[in-house]
């Protein structure tokens, strides 16, 4: 009997043992659809779950998210990570308001033209929600198919994204696109993952290249290693009771729009600000430090307790004085204070939400 063609299989996976009742998947919708993909860039499905329920909850639609104040949408993220992703997705509701009326675009190329939307993003929302033929080549994706028809090379390179680009567009069934896409999906988060593949589960092994030279480890190809550079950061707790002052990073540049500890490049810098307040230096206590990493460097944090007695009121506009002559990171930010007790309703960087954490409020101090 003739093996059944490659998408024939993953289609009949699919029907068995694919995922059909994830939130996203119960009364699709572009709108439902878009945020689950753009939330599950970089984060697994059980993490998004919770995230995609609350923002579903808080904004129903498109115009209910355009219409948000982006502290909320970033509140919304804080956890996810990858803020980027929220502050596009806030800015493409917008322009799906101002555009299109507020209905999610239906075709290919209004949907690629939206912030943060790349070409496997709209194809995927696309023919998930709508049936409509478009391949998809996420990382799950690019796995598969590096592995099935060993494809060597690493897929960021464009020569190597070609060839998968190509594959993909060949393999995709002209009928059932949404099942094959979302089968392509499940099969590289669950069956062909990264460190084990269980090629035993597998609906394509038996003319699966890597799994036949016994090297699926090798695909796809590693990205070229480069040593990435660490920077200081000295971070400025600045305690009045359960209240802790926080700055707004400007919108562009790491943690933009995100609420964050005032920042210096140096203890010596910081210890300046704290003088101008009319504290002295001995007075800070220091937190754990800890090592952040972002894509293109590590930030090396080293957080400093400063308990106000009283003034709390005037601190915040001294130390906007003093961070324009003590070469702080941000300079005249907006500033809250952030109750322990009943936190606010803004975005938190990792860093930021990572020490809040650890100062408990008043009433459950030891
Ligand atoms: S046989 Fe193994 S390596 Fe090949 S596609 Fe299936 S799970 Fe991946």
């Amino acid at each position: 009997m003739k093996t059944p063609s490659f998408s024939q299989r993953i289609i009949t996976w699919y029907g068995q043992h694919g995922r059909k009742t994830l939130p996203w998947q119960l009364n699709k919708t572009p709108y439902k659809v878009w945020v689950s993909e753009i939330m599950l860039q970089q984060t697994q499905v059980a993490t998004v779950i919770p995230y995609f329920n609350r923002f579903m909850e808080r904004f129903p639609n498109v115009v209910a998210l355009a219409d948000a104040d982006t502290d909320e949408v970033l509140h919304l993220w804080t956890g996810l990570g990858y803020y980027a992703r929220a502050r596009n997705l806030h800015k493409a509701a917008q322009l799906i308001r101002d555009k299109h009326n507020g209905e999610f675009p239906e075709q290919f190329d209004a949907v690629m033209a939206l912030p943060g939307v790349g070409r496997s993003t709209a194809g995927a929302i696309l023919s998930l929600s709508l049936g409509q033929y478009h391949p998809i080549l996420d990382g799950n994706v690019k796995r598969v198919l590096a592995r099935h028809a060993a494809i060597d090379g690493w897929p960021g390179q464009p020569k190597v994204e070609q060839a998968l680009w190509q594959l993909a567009t060949e393999r995709s069934p002209t009928t059932e696109i949404a099942q094959y896409n979302q089968a392509m999906m499940d099969m590289g988060a669950g069956i062909c993952t990264r460190s084990r593949p269980a090629c035993a589960q597998c609906p394509v092994a038996l003319d699966c290249q890597a799994q036949q030279m016994g090297k699926q480890r090798d695909y796809p190809g590693k990205k070229p290693k480069k040593a990435i550079p660490a920077k200081d950061a000295w971070l400025l707790v600045i305690r009045h009771n359960d209240d802790i002052l926080l700055q707004k990073r400007p919108p562009a540049g790491i943690w933009g729009g995100l609420w964050c500890f005032p920042q210096y490049a140096t203890k010596t810098v910081l210890q300046q600000a704290v003088t101008t307040l009319g504290y002295a230096p001995d007075q800070l206590e220091e937190l754990p430090g800890f090592r952040h990493t972002f894509s293109h460097f590590h930030l090396d944090a080293q957080p400093l307790l400063l308990t106000l007695q009283s003034d709390a009121d005037t601190i915040a506009a001294k130390l906007q004085q003093t961070a324009e002559s003590q070469d702080a990171v941000m300079e005249a930010a907006p500033s809250l204070w952030y109750n322990l007790g009943q936190p606010s309703r803004v975005g938190l960087a990792a860093a930021t939400e990572r020490v809040l954490v650890g100062l408990k409020p008043s009433a459950i101090e030891e």
